[in-house]
């Protein structure tokens, strides 16, 4: 482990700014009680970006990147951008920031806390003790496939979905190996009954199953997998599918677990270089109000500390910390029940290092 570690945190727009200064208030408390000389900087990113320099992801942002040990992002987005030029958008920053440090790997922790049962719209019995990983590829697919564009005076449109057989295995090559340390079990989601590019990604994912005796692949069809996701969800493990995918279905898996606001990711390159963020939006609708759930931002810092800074005890101290905040009753508002206090942004923020101390 290096002695100095700097972590830069692009707030980003909407809720962004509020979850990510509680997980600042987390990494300050854990580099203080566990002694890490942890630096943090930030950086514009986003809409905020877009505001000061009319660039989503301008060369100031670049340049602090290349300083960095593990970045954590807020969520960019919102109305007011809605109608720029496509390379103008919040959104095109993030994809360019994806692509730029290849994050190809992109974790999503489906766990399901048993204090918030309450809080999910599905039976607690089918997702008591849940714990899925949906690795979503992330810089390929339709969300950078080209030709892209409109035509006809804007009265056509069209994406390319594209995968590469390299692409489709680096990819899996990551989901067999941790299936391998988990329960042996890997589905792969595709579209392959119409789909040419999910036809590949099924031989390809087939073939490479060759290497893995010990994980018992399946297959299933997206449409499907977002069914079975509600229905029956205890029956994955590791899910691997594409970028499209898994955006979707990993909003899916969300409800499984209360709400979207407990949801972290990582996503990393071939180096274990890692952008650490929620898997939600920018949450126009309640930003402001110091209402929103800053768990998944700050079990967002703890993959960062588990991935990239290989601080596993420090993670492990975290996510029991988030764990018996929720035994103790506080909750924000997304995933408030019956007879649990509901507390704000910065007071769950503060919970959360009381329980650290
Ligand atoms: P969203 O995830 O922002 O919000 C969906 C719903 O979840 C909303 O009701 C919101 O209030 C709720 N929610 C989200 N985060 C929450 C939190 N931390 N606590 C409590 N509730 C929370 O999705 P959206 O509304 O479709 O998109 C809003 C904007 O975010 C759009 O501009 C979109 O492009 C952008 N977006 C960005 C990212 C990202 O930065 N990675 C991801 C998805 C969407």
């Amino acid at each position: 482990m290096k002695n100095k570690m700097n972590i830069l945190v692009l707030p980003g727009d909407g809720v962004g700014p509020e979850v990510t200064e509680e997980a600042i208030k987390v990494i300050k408390a854990v580099s203080e009680i566990y002694s890490l000389n942890v630096q943090i900087e930030k950086a514009l990113f986003g809409g905020a970006a877009v505001d000061k320099f009319g660039n989503p992801f301008p060369e100031e942002t670049k340049n602090k990147i290349r300083d960095s040990d593990a970045i954590l992002l807020g969520a960019v987005g919102g109305k007011k951008y809605d109608s720029l030029e496509k390379e103008n958008k919040p959104e095109s920053g993030l994809l360019e920031l994806r692509k730029k440090l290849n994050l190809f790997i992109n974790i999503r922790p489906i766990i399901s806390f048993a204090e918030l049962s309450n809080s999910s719209p599905i039976k607690s019995e089918y997702i008591s003790n849940l714990d899925i990983v949906i690795i979503r590829e992330l810089v390929g697919g339709l969300y950078f496939g080209e030709p892209r564009g409109y035509k006809n005076n804007m009265t056509e449109a069209y994406n390319t979905m594209k995968y590469s057989e390299s692409e489709i295995n680096r990819i899996s090559d990551y989901a067999f190996k941790l299936s391998e340390k988990r329960s042996g079990k890997l589905c792969s989601v595709d579209k392959a009954n119409v789909l040419e590019v999910s036809q590949l990604w099924r031989s390809t994912v087939k073939k490479l199953s060759e290497n893995y005796p010990n994980v018992d692949l399946s297959h299933m069809y997206v449409d499907n997998a977002a069914m079975q996701l509600v229905q029956n969800p205890k029956q994955f493990d590791v899910v691997v599918t594409e970028n499209l995918f898994g955006d979707i279905l990993s909003d899916i898996a969300s409800v499984l677990t209360g709400s979207i606001g407990m949801l972290p990711s990582a996503s990393l390159n071939e180096k274990n270089f890692g952008v650490y963020e929620p898997i939600h939006g920018s949450a126009p609708d309640i930003a402001g109000k110091g209402i929103a759930n800053p768990i998944a931002s700050i079990l967002s810092f703890a993959m960062a500390l588990r991935y990239s800074l290989d601080l596993d005890n420090e993670a492990d101290a975290l996510e029991k910390a988030v764990q018996d905040v929720l035994n103790d009753g506080f909750r924000t508002k997304d995933i408030l029940s019956e007879g649990k206090k509901e507390v704000s942004t910065s007071a769950m923020g503060d919970a959360i290092i009381s329980k650290l101390q």
